[in-house]
C-alpha cells in the first residue's frame, strides 16, 4: 500500500493552476447558495446561509482560489463568514480557511485540527487562527438563519473525518466527498475504497424522498442518484475483484476494459484505471508508513536550506521502511512554497524531486516548477530554459506555452 495519500497529493498538485476562472454563486433557496469555479473538469463546490443571523461558509475551498471565493462572497453579501464548516481536513476544502482572518469561528470533525498541522499539509502552515475551535467526533446542532442545522460524523469512506451538514428546515445536505454524480469517488485510504458502498446506503436510509444533497465536487445529487452511484461502487467492485481473486494482475485487469459501461465516470479528477488500482489496493496488506515531510519541514523552518538534502537521504538511507518514497511529494511542497513565494527553498525541494525521480510521470511539472521558482526570483534565463525542458516532455502543455509565451515578449 506505498500508494496511499498518493492521489492526494499528486492529483492536487496536478490540477493546481488552472485557476482564475469565474466564481459561480448559485441560488438554492432564499438563504442558501452554491459557489464554486471551474477547474477543467473538477468544480469544488462551497455552500453558503446567509441571513440575519449573518453568515456561514461550508468549506473555503483550494488556497489559490481562496481570494477570489473571498472577494465573491464580500461583494454579493458585503460580509464575510461568522461560521466555517469543514466538511473534512482535505486541502481543497480547506485551503481557504486563512484568507478569513481571526473572525469566523471554524467547526469541523475532532481530527481535522490535528491532521492539518502535521504530514501532508505541514508545508501549508495553516496558522492557529484557521484551525477549527469547535471540534465535535459525532454529531452537533447549530441555530442559524432561523434552522436547525445539524451536522453528522460519516467517516471511513473519503476520509477519516468527513461530516455531513444537514439544513433541516431547507432540506439541503451536504455531502463532502462521500458520494458524486456520476464519477468515481476519490479516497484518501484504500480501506476506504470498500466503505463508500455501506456509507451511501447508510446515507440513503437516512434521508427523505425530496432532499437536495451538494457534494463537495461535481454536481448536485437527488435521493435516487445515490441508488446509481451505489450500484455502479457494487458493480465495478465486484467486477475487478473477481479478476483479482483469480490472480491477475492490476494490468492484465486494466486490459480486459471491464468499466467499459462506466467510462464517463473516468471523466473527472479520477480516471477508470485510477479506480480499478484503487480497487485492487484495497485488498492489499496494511502498513503504517508515513510521509516524511513533518521532519523535512522542521530543517526548513531552522532557515538551513543546504541541510535539506541531506536529511532527506539520512531518513532514506536510515529508516527506509517508515516512509513512502514515491514521486511527487516534494514536487507538491515546491509547489507549495513557491505559492508562499520561498522561491529558493522551492527549488531546494524541486531539484531533489527531479535528481530522485529523473523519469517521473510528473517530470514536466517539475521543470514547470522550477520555470516558475526561477522567474519569481528573477533569473528569466533559467526560468525559460526549465520551462523548455517542461515542454519537450509534454509539448502540448498550455500552461507552459504561455508562460514560455510571457517570457519570451
Ligand atoms: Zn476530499
Amino acid at each position: 500500500m506505498k500508494r496511499k495519500m498518493f492521489y492526494l497529493i499528486i492529483g492536487l498538485f496536478l490540477s493546481a493552476n488552472l485557476f482564475g476562472e469565474e466564481i459561480i454563486i448559485e441560488k438554492l433557496t432564499e438563504k442558501i447558495f452554491k459557489v464554486y469555479y471551474h477547474r477543467g473538469s473538477y468544480t469544488t463546490n462551497m455552500v453558503v446561509s446567509y441571513g440575519e443571523d449573518g453568515l456561514l461558509l461550508i468549506d473555503t475551498g483550494q488556497a489559490e482560489e481562496a481570494e477570489d471565493v473571498r472577494n465573491a462572497i464580500l461583494e454579493k453579501w458585503n460580509c464575510l463568514p461568522d461560521i466555517i464548516i469543514n466538511t473534512h481536513e482535505h486541502i481543497d476544502h480547506t485551503g481557504g480557511n486563512n484568507v478569513y482572518g481571526k473572525e469566523p469561528l471554524i467547526i469541523a470533525d475532532a481530527l481535522v485540527r490535528r491532521n492539518l498541522t502535521s504530514g501532508n499539509y505541514v508545508f501549508d502552515e495553516f496558522p492557529d487562527y484557521s484551525l477549527p475551535q469547535i471540534n465535535f467526533s459525532d454529531s452537533m446542532t447549530l441555530y442559524f438563519n432561523g434552522e436547525q442545522i445539524k451536522l453528522m460524523s460519516l467517516h471511513g469512506s473519503h476520509s477519516a473525518n468527513d461530516i455531513l451538514v444537514w439544513f433541516k428546515k431547507s432540506n439541503i445536505l451536504c455531502i463532502g466527498d462521500i458520494a458524486y454524480n456520476g464519477y468515481f469517488p476519490s479516497y484518501e485510504d484504500p480501506k476506504g475504497v470498500l466503505e463508500f458502498s455501506p456509507i451511501v446506503q447508510e446515507l440513503y436510509n437516512m434521508i427523505p424522498e425530496n432532499i437536495l444533497m451538494v457534494p463537495g465536487h461535481y454536481d448536485n445529487l437527488k435521493k435516487e442518484d445515490l441508488t446509481v452511484f451505489k450500484k455502479m461502487l457494487d458493480t465495478t467492485i465486484n467486477l475487478v475483484l473477481t479478476e483479482y481473486k483469480k490472480g491477475k494482475t492490476k494490468d492484465e485487469i486494466i486490459g480486459l476494459k471491464l468499466l467499459k459501461d462506466w467510462e464517463s465516470y473516468g471523466k473527472g479528477y479520477f480516471s477508470t484505471n485510477l479506480w480499478i488500482e484503487a480497487i485492487i489496493m484495497s485488498q492489499e496488506a496494511e502498513n503504517n508508513k508515513k510521509l516524511y515531510l513533518d521532519e523535512l519541514y522542521k530543517v526548513y523552518k531552522s532557515g538551513d536550506l543546504n541541510k535539506i538534502e541531506a536529511k532527506y537521504y539520512e531518513l532514506k538511507n536510515n529508516s527506509y521502511d517508515e516512509y513512502f518514497w514515491i514521486d511527487g511529494i516534494l514536487a507538491s511542497v515546491g509547489q507549495k512554497l513557491i505559492q508562499k513565494k520561498q522561491y529558493e527553498a522551492a527549488i531546494v525541494f524541486l531539484n531533489l524531486e527531479r535528481k530522485e525521480y529523473p523519469n517521473s510521470l510528473y517530470a514536466y511539472l517539475d521543470f514547470y516548477l522550477l520555470g516558475k521558482a526561477y522567474a519569481g526570483l528573477g533569473d528569466y534565463q533559467l526560468a525559460l530554459e526549465n520551462f523548455r525542458n517542461g515542454l519537450k516532455l509534454s509539448p502540448d502543455s498550455k500552461r507552459i506555452k504561455e508562460e514560455i509565451k510571457k517570457l519570451e515578449n
